[in-house]
């Protein structure tokens, strides 16, 4: 088996490729080491081969790690990638760069209410349903426009673009990242600040490359750096 530091190099290496064939610049895309069910010692693993983008699932674990020793002196960017409910919005609020799981109006009260709490203003994107199945979290693309018009106006919040998941077939997959740039390009038009909405978090450990090819500009990728969970 390969360290994380080899699948790290391979990883950056392969979105270059990815960016060269599309004919994109690669800073224009930010790796996020997915470390959900791995330990605060992978992560740090990571961190020391100059990783600082990390994406957490479940709050009791990314809080679990936030107090590891091994972490908790480190300056890293966190993101919480999981569905976030209301309900556990405040324990994360203050302490991630950005939220990308969110697709309730609901939560994103409470999210500029704790970050208001906080006097803090939270970056976070609404996740989309593109594939539309019925075992995903998001937003159904139709009901996003009335649901981001919504969201425009809360105090302490930025909503920065979108997220997805795809579908395990890549062929599929590179349709739906599609419609998630056709779904931002959308909202962009009718955004009181239309720069603000720069973000499309989609591709995983299958799919980056084909994420790559319709403009992702983060992509979360656990498997191909810390192995199969
Ligand atoms: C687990 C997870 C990932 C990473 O998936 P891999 O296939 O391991 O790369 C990305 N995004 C979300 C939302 C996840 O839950």
């Amino acid at each position: 088996m390969e360290s994380i530091a080899e699948n790290l190099a391979e990883v950056r290496e392969q979105i270059a490729s990815a960016c060269r064939k599309a004919g994109r610049n690669p800073d224009e895309v930010r790796l996020i080491a997915v470390s959900k069910t791995k330990s605060a010692a992978a992560v740090r693993e990571a961190w020391d081969a100059g990783q600082r983008a990390f994406g957490e699932s479940y709050v009791q674990e990314f809080l679990d790690k936030l107090e590891d020793p091994d972490l908790s002196e480190l300056p890293i960017e966190w993101h919480f990638i999981g569905h976030l409910q209301s309900n556990k919005v405040r324990q994360v609020a203050g302490k991630v760069a950005m939220v990308h799981g969110i697709d309730k109006v609901s939560t994103v009260e409470e999210l500029s209410k704790r970050a208001g709490q906080h006097g803090i203003v939270m970056d976070y994107l609404l996740e989309v349903n593109t594939s539309r199945e019925s075992s995903k979290y998001g937003l159904e693309p139709s009901t996003l426009m009335a649901a981001a018009e919504l969201c425009f106006g809360l105090p302490n919040v930025r909503l920065r673009g979108l997220m997805t998941i795809a579908s395990p077939d890549p062929g599929l997959a590179r349709r739906e990242f599609a419609e998630l740039r056709a779904c931002l390009d959308k909202l962009r038009s009718n955004a009181p600040d239309p720069s603000l909405l720069s973000e499309l978090s989609m591709g995983m450990s299958q799919d980056f490359e084909e994420a790559v090819q319709e403009g992702a500009t983060m992509i979360r990728i656990g498997t191909a750096i810390f192995g199969w969970r």
